[in-house]
């Protein structure tokens, strides 16, 4: 079943929200969806209204001691929707995880062992190109570029997709852009225009028709513990994630 890697090495892109929103439109559509948080900060494991730091097991465990993931997932609270947490212990785990020898395959081969059970997995990364991430695109068919339509850096996503060739080369990953994503886009701005008119020159008919505008809903629904589709189904901001949830369902089958 496919599984969908959000990705960006830089931090506040809009990675963690489009995780747990576009998880959550999946899973209102019918799909069954885990998501598994792969951020030592913990932000859709919080965001999704557990307590990071009073789990007991989380990812690491998986990830560090063999634990098999379905003993580490647990509901979200939202239909559909599973979380394999984070916790804070994750911090220190990208250096144990590369003293293992094929540690690059450690998170893909913990999740096969799940992936019949859910019609999508979807990973959020942490802001860094290291082993977590590493893992994350090994572990994924497809990715997901989110970016923030004030700013855009040209070389830092140079950096991603050059990182993204090698997995492909030397980790004998099969993992392709699903698409670029505009994240917080203000329109009355003239900046958000100008940066969004690069992005679309770079990315072409990889950019998601879909868009994310700015919308201080989504900001609040984490505070809540619920993806925007419970918090407030009518913003703005679950509107446009629906529309990227029908554009993955799209992209996805062809
Ligand atoms: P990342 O995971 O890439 O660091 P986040 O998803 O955590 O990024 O977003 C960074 C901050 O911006 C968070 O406080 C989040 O709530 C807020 N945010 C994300 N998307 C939007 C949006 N479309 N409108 C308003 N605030 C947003
Ligand atoms: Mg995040």
């Amino acid at each position: 079943m496919p599984t969908i890697a959000i990705a960006n090495q830089k931090g506040g892109t809009g990675k963690t929200t489009t995780a747990i929103n576009l998880a959550a439109g999946l899973a209102e559509v019918g799909k069954r969806v885990l998501l598994v948080d792969l951020d030592p900060q913990g932000s859709a494991t919080a965001g999704l209204g557990l307590d990071i730091y009073g789990l007991e097991r989380s990812i690491y465990d998986a990830l560090l001691e063999d634990v098999p993931a379905h003993e580490l997932i647990t509901a979200s609270g939202f239909k559909g929707l599973d979380l394999l947490p984070s916790s804070v212990d994750l911090a220190g785990a990208e250096r144990e995880l590369e003293r293992d020898i094929g540690w690059h395959v450690v998170l893909r081969d913990a999740l096969s062992n799940v992936d019949g059970d859910y019609a999508f997995t979807v990973i959020d990364s942490p802001p860094s190109l290291g082993p977590l991430m590493i893992s994350a695109l090994v572990a994924s068919d497809h990715f997901i570029i989110p970016i923030q339509a004030q700013i855009f850096s040209l070389h830092g996503i140079k950096q991603l997709m050059d990182t993204v060739r090698k997995v492909r080369e030397r980790l004998g990953s099969d993992v392709a852009l699903l698409g670029a994503l505009l994240t917080m886009v203000d329109w009355r701005t003239k900046l958000s225009r100008r940066v969004t008119r690069r992005i679309e020159e770079t990315f072409e008919e990889k950019m998601f028709k879909s868009r994310i505008r700015t919308n201080t809903r989504l900001a609040e629904a984490p505070e809540y513990g619920e993806p925007i589709l419970a918090f407030d189904a009518k913003s703005r901001g679950a509107e446009d994630y629906r529309n990227l949830t029908e554009e993955v369902c799209t992209r996805v089958r062809a």
